[in-house]
This record gives structure tokens, sequence and C-alpha cells, in this order.
């Protein structure tokens, strides 16, 4: 992650200068700029951004509202530099979330470095989100992500499925090859079903050898395909050490009741695991009264 986003409304007198002077130094791959905090936000919802600087002053959202707003998605792990021309500001900008605050008019130097330590910076918060076997998001940030996806959901009643998959008998793996092994085949699946996901889609390690893949905007049959996707990667793989490897699967969907939703997932999980392993249960429709609900005669394997 080493992408930087510069927001500014001044589009010619400081937007367009300061990209020039910062792709040369960064590269102009590295490089967006968005004239107003409203687009800059929708920018960081489709791709990280490791350091941004933003302008304090701007029409229809500020600085301040632009950092709150980018700081309430704890996904955004990026350091902030607010760039503003009066000395007022300082203290709302850092309490606002910004990481440092810069004043215009800037030397391009001190930008520089000060852009560089932060790159270093956003370097080390991503470590510290991530599991660092797998390189997956850790569950406690999948959490605080999930509440955000749970306050969006009830906004516009628009659906969220989770696909949770466990390794089928993984303690095997360990007992037979070794744990050293047993990490391998960890590291090896993540990287093997990361392909699969889909932008907006967040990969987690749940638990031990227990995955987790938050599906927001997909309906149930789109979470079943990629679910069956995953099951058959996993299936064609060969581990180099251990060979073949399977994983049993619940997938749920929620439109109304996301509280319930890892629940169901993890009751169509441990359907899966009762019906023989290396499959695909659907956790049955949500009731309309909240309860969870799954189907309890034989699961739909796929
Ligand atoms: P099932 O098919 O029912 O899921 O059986 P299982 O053997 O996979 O499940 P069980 O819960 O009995 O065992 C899970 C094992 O996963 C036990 C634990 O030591 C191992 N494990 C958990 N985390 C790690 C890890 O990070 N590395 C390794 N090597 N093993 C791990
Ligand atoms: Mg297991
Ligand atoms: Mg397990």
């Amino acid at each position: 992650m080493n992408r930087i986003l510069v927001v500014d409304d001044e589009e010619e007198e400081i937007l367009v200068p300061l990209l020039r002077q910062l792709g040369r130094v960064f590269g102009n791959e590295n490089i967006k700029g968005a004239t107003s905090a409203v687009s800059a936000l929708e920018y960081a919802e489709s791709e990280q951004f490791a350091v941004v600087v933003t302008d304090l002053v701007m029409p229809d959202m500020d600085g301040l509202d632009f950092c709150r707003a980018f700081r309430a998605n704890p996904i955004n792990l990026g350091y902030v530099i607010m760039l503003s021309g009066g000395d007022g500001g300082i203290a709302k900008g850092l309490q606002a979330g910004a990481d440092v605050y810069f004043r215009k008019p800037y030397n391009i130097d001190d930008l520089v470095a000060q852009i560089e330590k932060g790159l270093d910076v956003t370097r080390n918060r991503v470590c510290l989100s991530k599991d660092s076997l797998t390189g997956l998001y850790m569950r406690r940030i999948f959490e605080a992500v999930f509440s955000l996806e749970i306050a969006k959901l009830q906004r516009k009643a628009s659906p969220l499925s989770v696909i949770l998959f466990d390794i089928d008998h993984f303690k095997q793996v360990n007992d037979t090859f070794g744990h050293h092994a047993g990490d391998e085949v960890l590291r090896e699946t993540a990287d093997l079903l990361k392909k699969y996901r889909r932008k907006s889609d967040m990969f987690v390690r749940f638990g031990g050898e227990e995955f987790l893949l938050l599906l927001p905007g997909a309906l149930e049959g789109k979470a079943m395909e990629i679910a069956s996707r995953l099951r058959g990667a996993l299936v064609e793989h060969r581990f180099p050490e251990v060979g073949r490897v399977t994983a049993s699967f619940g997938v749920a969907t929620t439109i109304r009741n996301p509280r319930q939703l890892i629940s169901r997932a993890d009751h169509a999980l441990y359907l899966a695991k009762r019906s023989g392993r290396d499959c695909v249960v659907l956790a049955e429709a949500e009731s309309e009264g909240g309860g969870a609900g799954w189907k309890t005669e034989e699961p739909q394997r796929r």
C-alpha cells in the first residue's frame, strides 16, 4: 500500500502543481487528486491510500469532516496530513483524526519528508491490523468493519453476505506433518483464496483454521457461487508437503437482520461438517420476526 491521495478544492493553484511535484518524487501512478472531500471519500471506499494530504477549508465538506469520516472506517489506516493557511485549526485538525498539521504555503521538501514518514507509519499500522501468518485481516478489525456494515445496511437496505469456512481435519495435518507444515497450509490457503475476493470484500482470519469472507452487496446466489469456487479451488490445489486439503463452508445472507448473520453462517458451517465436510451449506433465509433460521434436515450440498 503506497498510494497517496491529495484533496484540495483549489485545483489550478494548489492541487495540480502539488500532484505534479509529488508525482515526480513518488511516481505519477501512485498519486491521486480530488477537488472535494466528498469525492475523496468515494475514492477511499474503493481503494486504500497510505497517505492523504487534505486541505482544511473546502466548500460542502471541510477537511475536519473529511478526516472524521475517513477515520470512522477502521479499514482506512492512511496517515493524514492536514494543510491549511491559518494557525487556528491545528487542535481541531488533530482532534478530527489528522496525524499532522502542515501550514500553507508549504515547503515541498518538508512535505515530501512528512509523506515519507507517513508511508512508514501506515506500513506499521497495516502490519498491526493483519495476521502475520496469512496477511489477512484480524478478527478485531473485522468486528469494527462489521458494525459499520450493519449501520450501512440499515440505511440502504442492501444485502450483506458472509462465507465462513474451516479447514477439515486440520488437527490431523498438524499431527501428521508437523505444526510448521500446518502453518504453511494456512498461509497458502489464504494466498490461494484471496484471488476470489471482489474489491469490496473483506477476507479475515477468523480463528485458528477458520476464515471469513464478508461480501457487502452480495445476494445469496452470488455468495453461494463464490463459496463453491473457493471450495473447488482448494480441492484442486496440491500443497507441497501435505497434498490435498479440503474445507467446509457455511453461507448466510441478510437484508434485515445482520446481528444473526455470523451465527447463521456458523450453524451452516456446523451442518457442512456434520454432513461429511468438503461442502457448502446455505443457512436458511432469516425469519421475518428476526429469529435465526437454518435448514435442519438434509443440508444443501454443492
Ligand atoms: P474439523 O474438520 O472438525 O474442523 O476438524 P479439525 O481437526 O480441523 O478441527 P479442530 O478444531 O479439532 O482442530 C483445529 C486445529 O487447528 C487445532 C489447532 O492446534 C490447529 N491450529 C489452530 N491455529 C493454528 C495455527 O496457527 N497453526 C497451526 N499449525 N495449527 C493451528
Ligand atoms: Mg477444522
Ligand atoms: Mg476450527
